[in-house]
């Protein structure tokens, strides 16, 4: 029997990361993942194939809308090529893919296919193509998460979907009712408005991005009202039902009153939830808590002392780089060291066109927790940058305390957002105060000018250039 160090099972960006960490740290490692594919829900049907579609669709969008302004003629009609579309996703998937398989043999991390279970605390079986056994000192849960899915909707993965099947459909849907107005229902709702389909979004809660601060909710429907997605809020779906080709959803509205979409698809958006089927976590004393998350202590230590948990799995931001930001924290803690993490630092970012990203408190956590606070806004249309580019869509906020000046949030909506918060996270990490941001030099013309300018009008509303 194989005996390691640790044991990685699930190879999403918690898991593999974790195994790289480990193995930098001189640990035997080994991983074991269920599919012939590594790199989790991220890298297979998560974070880079979205990305993929969202780019292609942008380029398509651009040359219908744009181009002709910008002096670009292009004889004929533009079409969309959706299985060129696709496919060009899938090389990008599994070039990604692949560089995970490289990365594994580069540090000598055993790779087993198979579904881990736990015999007890430090013994593994590996049902794959053969059943073995491993031995492990230590064991990284990194099992991610599927989509949730609410109680009366019956998911037939060919028109009542996922996002799994939204990554792969072989038509333009003509009606994409998407249920859940959060970020996998933006991100792939914007991709098939931009390739023709009418998209109608049915969200329970009063905004859409409900938890990020309201005022990204508000400038991001509004770029989508423009862009002629129908939006429901504060809507409670009660009813999805396939007849052939039709989707038919029904809901009642803020009134009560029932509404019935129609449509020839329907996105089931509603959030994911931990997963650790087949995994036997209580052979191993691994508890979980009611919501079905592995539960752990502030070093991510579960209730079996030689065992952990990161990423999806266990509680907190669904989000890969957070997974990535734990399985790191917990390689460190295996090998003796004292690693942090600032969970307040994790940024969150929407890829919708305008991106939406954001770091730090939200004007409504700051007034729940009665901080004075001061708000600096600049609004990206006002940037010479983004009018060269015709991206005037958005703006950057920044909240500092009332006394300190030390920077609390920043949540901005605009191009080239998702790249931009970085110099937010930064900021923070050093606790800056809006001067200190105002106060440094931001190229001209770039988008970055505008965090410049809200940290101005922050710190004094002096911004320049309104
Ligand atoms: P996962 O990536 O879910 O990996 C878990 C792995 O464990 C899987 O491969 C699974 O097969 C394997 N596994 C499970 N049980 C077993 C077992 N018993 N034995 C062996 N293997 C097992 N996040 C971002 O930060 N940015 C984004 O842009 C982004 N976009 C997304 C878009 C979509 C459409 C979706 C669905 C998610 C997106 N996310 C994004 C979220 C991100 O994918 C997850 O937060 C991240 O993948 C979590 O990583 P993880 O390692 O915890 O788990
Ligand atoms: P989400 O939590 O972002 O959004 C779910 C939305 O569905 C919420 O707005 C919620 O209010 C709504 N909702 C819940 N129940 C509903 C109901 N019965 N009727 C109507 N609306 C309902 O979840 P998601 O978009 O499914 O994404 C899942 C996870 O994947 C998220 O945690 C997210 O962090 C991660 N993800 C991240 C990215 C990114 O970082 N860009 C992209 C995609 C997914």
């Amino acid at each position: 029997m194989s005996k390691y160090d640790v044991a990685v099972i699930g190879s999403g960006p918690g898991g593999y990361v974790a195994a790289i960490r480990c193995a930098q740290l001189g640990m035997k490692t080994a991983i074991i993942e269920k599919y012939s594919t590594l790199g989790g829900t991220c890298l297979n049907v998560g974070c880079i194939p979205s990305k993929a579609l969202l780019d292609s669709s942008h380029h398509y969008d651009d040359a219908i809308k744009h181009f002709e302004t910008h002096g670009i003629d292009i004889p004929g009609e533009i079409k969309v090529n959706l299985k060129q579309m696709i496919a060009r996703k899938q090389a990008v998937v599994d070039q990604t893919t692949g560089g995970i398989d490289f990365l594994m043999k580069k540090n000598n991390i055993d790779v087993y296919e198979g579904v881990g279970a736990f015999k007890d605390a430090t013994h593994i079986t590996i049902s794959g193509k053969k059943t073995i056994e491993i031995e492990a000192k230590n064991t990284i849960i990194a099992t991610g998460s599927k989509p949730s899915n609410l109680p009366f909707i019956k998911l037939d993965k060919e028109r009542i979907i996922t996002s799994t099947e939204a990554l792969k459909l072989k038509e333009i849907p003509k009606h994409l009712i998407v249920i859940g107005g959060g970020v996998i229902g933006l991100e792939l709702g914007q991709v098939y408005r931009r390739l023709g389909a009418e998209v109608t979004v049915v969200e329970y809660m009063d905004r859409i991005i409900p938890t990020m601060d309201a005022g990204l909710s508000k400038e991001l429907n509004k770029v989508f009202k423009k862009a002629k997605f129908k939006m429901n809020m504060s809507h409670k779906v009660k009813s999805v039902e396939r007849k052939g080709k039709e989707v038919i959803v029904k809901a009642d509205n803020k009134k009560g009153e029932e509404v019935e979409i129609k449509g020839d698809y329907c996105l089931v958006s509603v959030g994911r939830r931990p997963y650790t089927d087949g995994l036997n976590a209580e052979a191993a004393g691994v508890k979980l808590t009611d919501r079905g998350q592995i539960e752990v202590n502030e070093h991510l230590q579960t209730s079996a002392s030689n065992i952990y948990a990161i990423g999806d799995v266990v509680k907190g931001a669904m989000l890969a780089h957070k997974a990535e930001e734990e399985g790191v924290f917990v390689a460190e803690t295996i090998a003796g060291q004292k690693p942090h993490i600032n969970y307040n630092l994790i940024p969150g970012v929407v890829y919708t066109w305008p991106e939406v990203a954001a770091v730090g408190k939200t004007e409504e956590e700051l007034k729940a927790e009665g901080k004075d606070y001061k708000v600096g806004q600049f609004p990206m249309r006002a940037l010479g940058r983004a009018r060269a580019s015709m991206d005037i869509d958005g703006f950057v906020k920044i909240l500092a305390d009332k006394t300190t000046d030390e920077i609390l949030g920043v949540h901005m909506i605009g191009a080239r957002c998702a790249d931009l918060i970085a110099e937010a996270v930064v900021a923070m990490e050093f606790r800056a105060s809006a001067e200190d941001i105002s106060r440094m030099s931001h190229a001209h013309p770039t988008f970055t000018e505008a965090i410049k300018e809200a940290a101005l009008a922050a710190t004094e509303d002096r911004a320049l250039h309104i």
